[in-house]
């Protein structure tokens, strides 16, 4: 292999204009050039489905920008994008301007999700693995992002292609927030996902748990309907932290299925408190 070709790109930290990637032609520079501005890069995985990671990452990316951060909302969820109905958006698309695809803006969030490039929003997308990693990278190096605070990334459950290409080609991550549900059916799965973090050296902030327990909304008492103590037991496992936990509230389900944030529409009540309680702490 010539000198040439073995180098590194000199500019890899920095928009660097006159170069088309890294010599392994991995696209590493082009990804760091398109989200120079971004601050912090956060990435909400599990290894379970069905835990709340949409519900999480829409919720704490809402919060952050209620609290007048510039946040940015990408949906990874290349098979079952949750984002856009989550945030009222089912027939919003996207378009692109100078080669660059603009976001949709919305509860001052900057989103980007393939739900807002599909011609019927109920289309299946049907791609192999390689071309997956294409649309992320593309996610990643090709959307005008602008200065951002914070990015938070929504994945699809497990250790599959879309969270490793992300975990694999963000550049200086701030960490992944790991979601569980109390049980230990859950948590077998999710403890995949935190060893799947340290293999491959992406810092974990923390993870919450969700489903917490349930309060009645007739009498006050609380239920434990998923019991279990997973968020505790696997932050002692993994010496990180348990960032917070999330009851089951009727009220987060409905505001997910109608599109309105929680975090924005009831900041008050214990579910929307425990939103903002996570949101403090991953931003110190
Ligand atoms: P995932 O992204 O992990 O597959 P979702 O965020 O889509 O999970 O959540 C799955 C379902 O559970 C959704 O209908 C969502 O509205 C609901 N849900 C998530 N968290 C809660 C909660 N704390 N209380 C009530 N419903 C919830
Ligand atoms: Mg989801």
């Amino acid at each position: 292999m010539s000198e040439e070709k073995n180098m590194e790109c000199p500019n890899r930290t920095e928009a660097c204009g006159s170069c088309s990637g890294s010599s392994s032609g991995d696209g590493a520079c082009e990804v760091r050039k398109c989200l120079a501005g971004v601050k912090r890069k956060i990435v909400v995985l599990s290894g379970k489905g069905g835990v709340g990671k949409s519900t999480v990452a829409v919720n704490l990316a809402a919060a952050l920008a209620q609290k007048g951060l510039k946040t940015g909302l990408l949906d990874v969820d290349i098979h079952g994008p949750s984002v856009p109905s989550m945030l009222g958006q089912k027939d919003v698309e996207i378009f692109s301007e100078d080669g660059k695809l603009l976001p949709t803006e919305v509860y001052g969030l900057k989103v980007v999700s393939i739900g807002y490039m599909l011609s019927d929003p109920d289309d299946a997308v049907v791609l192999r693995g390689p071309a997956k990693y294409g649309v992320i990278k593309q996610f990643l190096s090709e959307v005008a992002w602008g200065d951002l605070d914070c990015l938070v990334v929504d994945c699809p459950p497990g250790t599959g292609d879309e969270p490793l290409a992300i975990c694999q080609m963000i550049p200086d991550p701030t960490g992944a927030i790991v979601v569980t549900t109390p049980q230990e059916v859950a948590a077998a799965d999710v403890r995949k996902s935190l060893r799947f973090c340290l293999q491959l050296d992406f810092p974990i902030l923390g993870i919450v748990e969700n489903m917490s327990g349930f309060v009645c909304p007739h009498c006050g008492q609380t239920s434990y309907i998923f019991p279990g103590d997973a968020g505790e037991r696997l932050a002692m496992e993994f010496n990180t932290v348990l960032l917070g936990r999330i009851p089951l509230d009727p009220s987060v389900c409905g505001a997910g299925d109608t599109g309105h944030p929680f975090s924005v529409s009831n900041p008050e009540s214990p579910s929307g408190r425990e939103f903002a309680s996570i949101v403090k702490r991953i931003m110190l």
